[in-house]
């Protein structure tokens, strides 16, 4: 079964040798490997295409050494406590694939054969994405125009990515689950001691979504000590501040080779209401 749709008219996409065609006969070519282009122009602002090249690799370096192994591990148990044989998950926002491919492997190991759609709006990552992860399905999109079908999803799952409301609660099943990460007050506190003189910490907003039940809540907390510099930058790279930092606060950062510091996390758990 397919869930992508045609961005051109909203029909299903249908699968015929290395493309994807809707009943309009609108084309769209699998790449060599192994993800569909389904963004086309006016679903995109002016400004934002996505992770650059740099900022993907940096991401999957840092993740690649296993620094958020606890995050993906408790991400894969929460899934694992919903999913079923079958289960349709949507990663939204996937990035280069690291969750999606991981919370994959831990149910596989528990028995649970779900099937797996990442969307993401950078090709870079997908091009990372779908090489890591060959058993899913990843379509370059964007999340506020999400390819995908109408209630078709038992799990949208979403980490750091852009949050669109609407589309989730349009692409879940009747009381589908919608899984969020969020960073909580002191993540990475000590990153930013290191490299403001008065860091604030992070604003955590409220956890009510309109449309959506919470019904769990998971907290993840713990350290990572990071012995070397491109570690460092790597993760600050991840981070929003990467794009608001000035030239002192780069070169503390260029003299980091040791850090020690809190990660936190919240995983939530919701429930789509039933309108
Ligand atoms: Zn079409």
């Amino acid at each position: 079964m397919n869930i992508f749709t045609c961005p051109v008219c909203s029909e299903m996409l249908y699968k015929e040798g290395k493309s994807y065609i809707c009943p309009k006969r609108h084309t769209f070519d699998i790449a060599k490997s192994g993800y569909v282009n389904l963004l086309i122009s006016k679903q995109v602002g002016k400004t934002v295409h996505g992770d650059n090249k740099l900022m993907v690799k940096a991401r999957r370096d840092f993740l690649e050494k296993g620094y958020y192994g606890k995050l993906l591990a408790a991400l894969s148990e929460t899934v694992a406590e919903y999913a079923e044989n079958g289960s349709i998950i949507l990663d939204s926002g996937c990035g280069e694939g690291y969750y999606t491919k991981g919370v994959y492997s831990h149910l596989k190991e528990n028995s649970i054969e779900a099937d797996f759609y990442g969307v993401d709006i950078s090709k870079t990552a997908l091009e990372y994405a779908s090489k890591l992860f060959k058993e899913a399905h990843f379509a370059v999109g964007s999340v506020f125009h999400l390819p995908i079908a109408d209630k078709c999803c038992d799990i949208v799952m979403t980490l750091f990515a852009p949050f669109c409301r609407e589309e989730f609660l349009r692409v879940l099943k009747e009381s589908g689950i919608f899984i969020m990460v969020i960073p909580s007050e002191k993540h990475l506190w000590g990153l930013k001691k290191a490299v403001y003189d008065t860091p604030y910490l992070n604003e955590v907003k409220d956890y009510a979504i309109d449309g959506f039940e919470l019904i769990k809540s998971r907290k993840i907390a713990y350290e990572i000590n990071i012995d070397n510099n491109e570690d460092i930058q790597n993760l600050f790279s991840m981070t929003p501040y990467y794009y608001r930092t000035g030239k002192i606060q780069q070169e503390r950062l260029a003299a980091l080779n040791e850090l020690e510091t809190e990660i936190e996390f919240e995983i939530l758990v919701y429930s789509a209401k039933e309108n």
